[in-house]
């Protein structure tokens, strides 16, 4: 896990991390489910497809639109088990996520999908 200063900074840096955005139907979704809800489902999302050691079709288990976790999980590179390890210093293939990995990724995404919360 990562010194989030750092790790926005580099994520930053990235054109293909930085090319994702909120907009459109996942951009009113967030806005109109408020974000707690919102990272309740990504809590749901992360246990089903990021937390088991080994999860199936790692790489491509997250989809590119339709939820606003999904896309902010692309721009974080919290999409998959192989990012966690290179991004994040999470190893992958070898344990199941814990309680103080799922509540980073967690953190991660709300840091920010919360740019993108109008008031
Ligand atoms: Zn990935």
């Amino acid at each position: 896990m990562k010194d989030l200063d750092l790790l926005f900074k580099s994520l930053q840096k990235s054109d293909f991390r930085s090319s994702f955005k909120l907009k459109g139907k996942e951009l009113e979704y967030l806005n109109s489910k408020g974000l707690d809800t919102i990272l309740e489902h990504g809590r749901d999302f992360i246990e089903k497809r990021l937390a088991p050691a080994n999860p199936p079709n790692d790489g491509r288990q997250t989809p590119m639109r339709n939820h606003p976790v999904f896309i902010a999980q692309h721009a974080t590179a919290t999409c998959c088990r192989g990012c966690l390890e290179k991004w994040h210093g999470i190893t992958a293939g070898d344990h199941e996520l814990s309680e103080e990995e799922k509540d980073y990724i967690i953190l991660v995404l709300q840091i920010w999908l919360r740019n993108f919360i109008k008031i």
